[in-house]
């Protein structure tokens, strides 16, 4: 049997000047409705609301109704507010529940209305998850509420946790991205942003800047012009920063990912960000800072924190491994260790994302363990440039001024050696080796670079599931074994002796082998699998034995029967 909602009293301007109560009961008990009308002070009603739902303890606040009753009319009046909220949908059965909740918490109205909208909001949620075409008939109530919005706004109908998201949307616009973000007001006169007095976001980067707050001309996200004016709060994300006014002659310095500082009018602001980069002298410096890092109290208690989630933790290389090391960082960023996070970082393999969001929960909480969250990549939700998947926190361990990585991914999607349920996933690990520290030297191998990158890509489309089993069937379907069609060794190739090849630090001629040799051996049985083949021995014809050529024998015989027809 469907429940109803427990409410259904419409959000109206008016009912903020009533009493907390009601507001609470507007907001929290119709929660479809309270996204749809609101003003910039009903907005702040809103979110104090919302916070105060989620705090059992500012809830009293609200009420102010806790003084302790005689006996005699037990809870009346909490009674009474209670059931003016609810008048529509209380039945008498339901007054006897509303007496028994104020009974069972004391006469904490508070205590009492977070129950009940406990309840309320499962039952909600029970109906959200029907079918809203079926929904509509069975509901009158919601369809009165619906009819007076528009289509847009009935998209926007949330759960009550999501609606928090969008307020905050509409409140504020503009995208903030690591480095500086500054938070102020748009004063160009055509600018919706201007106009609803919404503040809005501009991001800086990772920069040195000196600004006066109420006289300032940076670029509004809304309508590109340079009318913020003004600014009112400071932002620094995932970088090494520092704020100063000038005011007070110290700067204040951190690293931790996510830095709100407000701004006063009347003072000159210096702001810096830098990217989070070690602070290490060299290399040995930095493996040996890394190591004791490592071993540090501080990682060690992290790590049984999170050990309790039953999950795969793959520590850092070991010494034994440091030449192997040392080989990898020079080839991927030169002399420059400042960049290497290899070094320290662990890897964290989940079985579901679920499990993965609750690691990243302990993660981010590292500061029990007097570590600093410094940095914070989520390319889990959003891709990564080579669409690798997984969420990375950098954390800095202060007593050996080194960060140390975590990375977390699906025990699905890593390639990591002895790890990976990957079919060969050596494949996509070293071709993304071959090619992420090359700089191509000439037009072609420019071209091949672009197209290895692309490559890299469809590989990770496939392994970590950026398309779905469908499309992933789809490319399977065209592979063909090479003990099929026998694939042709590049001409590029011939000649040449594998040591000649190493040691001509020519990475297309690298590649090109690697390429080969992986076509000729790799006999994929599972459908990944299948499809990285056919990935690969496509880039291998475009790219490398190039779109005229034959690639395989199969090639051969079809363009002899081509020839055989046309004579
Ligand atoms: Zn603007």
């Amino acid at each position: 049997m469907k429940k109803k909602p427990l409410c259904n009293v419409l959000l109206r301007n008016n009912y903020f000047e009533s009493s907390g109560w009601c507001l609470f009961a507007d907001v929290v008990f119709d929660h479809k409705v309270k996204a749809t009308i609101y003003n910039d002070e009903t907005q702040l009603n809103v979110n104090r609301i919302l916070s105060c739902h989620n705090n059992k303890d500012s809830i009293k606040l609200l009420g102010g109704m806790q003084d302790q009753k005689l006996e005699q009319g037990r809870y009346a009046t909490e009674m009474k507010a209670l059931l003016k909220l609810c008048t529509d949908i209380i039945d008498k059965k339901g007054e006897e529940e509303v007496k028994k909740k104020l009974e069972e918490n004391n006469g904490n109205i508070g205590l009492a209305v977070e129950k009940m909208i406990a309840t309320l909001l499962n039952s909600n949620s029970e109906i959200q998850d029907e079918d809203p075409k079926t929904k509509k008939i069975e509901e009158p109530i919601e369809d009165k509420i619906n009819e007076q919005k528009t289509e847009d706004e009935k998209i926007e109908e949330k759960p009550s946790d999501k609606i928090e998201k969008k307020e905050e949307e509409i409140e504020e616009i503009g995208e903030t991205k690591p480095g500086i973000n500054l938070q102020g007001y748009c004063v160009n006169k055509d600018c919706l942003a201007s106009k609803a007095k919404l503040l809005v976001w501009v991001n800086i980067g990772f920069d040195a800047i000196t600004f006066i707050p109420d006289k300032t001309f940076y670029n509004c996200p809304n309508c590109k012009q340079s009318t913020v004016a003004s600014v009112v709060k400071v932002l620094f994300l995932d970088s090494e920063h520092s704020i100063c006014d000038n005011d007070t002659s110290l700067p204040t310095k951190s690293n931790h990912y996510q830095c709100y500082y407000s701004i006063k009018f009347g003072l000159t602001y210096q702001l810096q960000a830098r990217k989070i980069l070690q602070h290490a002298i060299n290399l040995e410096d930095l493996i040996t800072r890394s190591e004791n890092a490592i071993l540090s109290t501080e990682i060690i208690n992290l790590m049984i924190e999170l050990q309790k989630h039953l999950i795969t933790v793959v520590k850092p290389l070991k010494v034994k491994d440091r030449a192997k090391l040392l080989e990898q960082i020079h080839f991927d960023y030169g002399n420059d260790c400042k960049q290497a996070f290899d070094v320290g970082r662990f890897t964290i393999l989940c079985d579901n994302p679920t499990q993965l969001q609750s690691i990243m929960t302990v993660i981010k909480k590292a500061e029990q363990f007097n570590l600093i969250v410094s940095e914070d990549e989520d390319f889990f939700t959003r891709q990564s440039k080579t669409h690798y998947r997984f969420h990375s926190v950098k954390l800095y361990v202060p007593k050996y001024d080194v960060y140390v990585e975590m990375q977390a991914t699906l025990k699905k999607f890593t390639t990591l050696e002895g790890y990976s349920d990957i079919e060969n996933p050596k494949l996509s690990h070293l071709f993304y080796e071959y090619i992420r520290g090359w700089k191509p030297s000439n037009t072609s191998e420019e071209e091949l670079k672009q197209a290895s990158d692309v490559t890299l890509i469809k590989f990770n489309d496939i392994i970590c599931e950026w398309i779905d089993e469908k499309e992933i069937k789809k490319i399977a379907t065209r592979f063909k074994p090479h003990s099929e069609i026998r694939i042709l060794k590049p001409p590029q190739l011939k000649n040449k002796t594998e040591e000649q090849i190493n040691a001509s630090n020519d990475i297309s001629l690298i590649l090109t082998k690697f390429v080969y040799d992986q076509l000729c051996k790799f006999n994929p049985i599972h459908l990944k699998g299948k499809a990285i083949y056919v990935i690969l021995f496509e880039y291998f014809k475009k790219y490398i034995m190039g779109e005229m050529n034959p690639a395989s024998c199969a090639d051969v015989v079809l363009i002899l029967k081509n020839q055989k027809n046309k004579n």
